[in-house]
């Protein structure tokens, strides 16, 4: 499995980092040791000085599919989740200033937890999923689909001009506002509505 990471999909965490509006959806990808196995705390590499939380909604590929129309995308995904892309905000900065990739920030292991379990889409109205983000119980993120720059068929189309899309594959379609670092001790708490899909220790 792969999973695509969607970038600057909500305007108000890309003015955050003073990054433009894009006019097409910006992809990465994470490879599949980016996954952090269930119950397990998350470790702060020691290679960045400034690892940030980034809650996304995420979206689990049911169906193969290439080249795949607006109009039928929605028939490629079953359920949603949450995950925290977390992104080395200064070793990004620096691939960033370079114009290199930014692997080296975003795909390190397990730098994609995801959270306990997933939500069928038949109990949420997918352009209006508020989500929010917990850090020591003080709320840290808050976002909705609805301010999706790119909704989920969009990017699934999108992705799927380039990249054909396998059963399992994990869309992370972006973070709202409220990014910021994390430090040992930390507790990150990710819901859907109120509904609590996601805890994670910080060592
Ligand atoms: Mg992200």
């Amino acid at each position: 499995m792969k999973i695509i990471c969607i970038g600057r999909n909500y305007a108000d965490h890309a003015k955050e980092l003073n990054n433009p509006v894009p006019t097409e959806p910006v992809f990465f990808f994470k490879p599949d040791t980016s996954i952090l196995p269930k119950k397990q705390p998350f470790y702060i590499p020691s290679f960045t000085n400034d690892l940030h939380h980034e809650l996304e909604v995420v979206i689990k590929i049911c169906k193969l599919g290439k080249n795949i129309s607006e109009k039928y995308a929605h028939t490629y995904y079953e359920e949603i989740g949450l995950g925290i892309d977390f992104t080395a905000r200064d070793i990004q900065q620096q691939c960033k200033e370079k114009g290199l990739p930014w692997e080296k920030a975003k795909a390190f292991d397990y730098s994609a937890p995801l959270g306990e379990r997933f939500i069928h889409k038949s109990n949420l109205d997918l352009t209006n999923i508020s989500f929010k983000l917990l850090k020591n119980n003080e709320l840290a993120q808050e976002g909705n689909t609805k301010d999706l720059i790119f909704n989920f068929d969009k990017i699934i189309s999108y992705i799927s001009q380039f990249v054909t899309l396998k059963i399992g594959d994990l869309i992370f379609t972006g973070t709202p506002a409220g990014v910021a670092k994390v430090n040992i001790g930390d507790v990150l708490e990710g819901f859907i509505g109120e509904e609590k899909l996601l805890e994670l220790k910080i060592k």
